[in-house]
């Protein structure tokens, strides 16, 4: 089974603690509050369910966690609901409650496929926006409307109508890390996984030698130094991977040897720099399942590690913990009120609708690649205009 070694913290706040009597705690009382109990016939449910979160969940607070998760499972089957669960859920709503894992770009495809009535997105508020966009007739809930981001909360619909007015007939390329205001004002999104394909499809298209690509100034920089298209960048950052640093890394190569360290790139250049590999969520999902190392690092947000653990038998993985704040608001309560009261209900007004649908749709039609995007490491620092 693999290992999780927290390692002391970088520059983040650290994880909720695993294994605390005060955390099965308040889980035990979030159950019983909604008259829930762990009885023989939801340990006989969820038996199977422990087996893929074991190596996080200690024995002892499964009692707690299993009562929300066999509720959870049977309100989906009665209102005919799929939960969308992103890579940085914690591993109980990830392996015990999620329909569908995986990367932004994962979970859009999937919305967009479901023939479910309901969509539970169990990640942040533009993610659910983004199923709106793309499954308008079903009911999407955001079980906790203060699921935010700072990235997404970097800029506004106005912001881009004025990046627009300064750069006429430049292609604006947006991270679906934004509202449905800004992919609106945009010709097409992008993620992680196929920003580079997206920027070089854009400007042949567009019959130009540079692109828009904002709001994240780290991915943009990244981007910059895999394409001979010159890039234009917002001033964005992730708060979770913009804490990483050069420096982490040397001291975690210090502390562990041998360990292979992966980044995000929404990480700083000089953090890609020193890495092994770079890559999206679901290219560094795929990295490890792949090369199976003995001893790895994800510089990314803190529950990837235990998501990826779980299909990664003889990998270690070395947990310096950096949590989005935003990503923990949704719980397995959360998740649950959401299914039985329906709230909160996302929408987006139908013109918005439309033109954030026309730039995604020209995102979902390119040739879907065999594999996500591997971000060179080790690569000099290109000059990136920022706006
Ligand atoms: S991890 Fe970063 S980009 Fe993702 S939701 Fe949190 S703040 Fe936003």
């Amino acid at each position: 089974m693999a290992r999780i070694i927290e390692a002391p913290l970088l520059n983040g706040e650290g994880c909720a603690p695993r294994g605390s009597a005060v955390g099965a705690f308040g889980k035990l009382n979030a159950a019983a509050a909604r008259g829930l109990v762990y009885d023989d016939a939801v340990k006989a449910e969820t038996d199977a369910l422990y087996e893929r979160v074991r190596h996080v969940v200690p024995e002892f607070e499964w009692p707690a966690f299993a009562p929300l998760i066999a509720a959870i499972n049977r309100l989906k089957r009665e209102k005919n609901a799929v939960i969308l669960a992103h890579n940085y859920m914690t591993a109980e709503i990830f392996h015990c409650v999620g329909d569908f894992r995986g990367d932004s770009l994962q979970l859009a495809r999937e919305a967009a496929k479901t023939d479910a009535a309901v969509i539970v997105q169990a990640g942040v508020h533009f993610m659910a926006e983004t199923s709106k966009i793309l499954a308008p007739e079903k009911t999407v809930l955001i079980p906790d409307l203060r699921a935010g981001c700072s990235l997404a909360a970097s800029i506004t619909g106005a912001d881009v109508r004025l990046i627009k007015q300064r750069y006429p007939g430049v292609p604006v390329v947006t991270y679906v890390n934004t509202s449905a205001e800004v992919k609106a004002e945009s010709d097409v999104t992008c993620t992680s996984s196929n920003a580079v394909q997206v920027v070089e499809w854009a400007a042949k298209e567009w019959g130009v030698d540079r692109v828009i690509l904002i709001p994240d100034e780290y991915l943009a920089r990244n981007v910059a130094t895999m394409t001979s298209v010159k890039i234009i960048a917002w001033k964005g950052r992730c708060e979770v991977h913009e804490r990483f640093s050069a420096e982490d890394i040397a001291e975690l190569r210090a502390a562990h040897p041998g360990v292979v360290i992966l980044a995000h790139p929404e990480c700083p250049q000089d953090v890609l720099a020193a890495a092994d590999y770079a890559g999206s969520t679901a290219a560094l999902a795929a990295y490890v399942q792949e090369k199976s190392p003995r001893k790895v690092v994800l510089l990314t947000e803190c529950s990837m590690s235990d998501n990826v653990a779980a299909s990664a038998p003889a990998t270690d993985f070395v947990k310096p913990c950096n949590l989005c704040p935003h990503m923990k608001r949704i719980s397995l309560e959360a998740i649950h009120d959401a299914l039985v009261t329906m709230e909160h209900a996302v929408e987006v007004e139908e013109s918005v609708r439309l033109r954030a649908k026309q730039a995604i749709d020209r995102m979902l039609a390119l040739p879907k690649t065999e594999r996500p995007l591997d971000f060179e490491v080790g690569r000099r620092e290109v000059a990136v205009e920022i706006i």
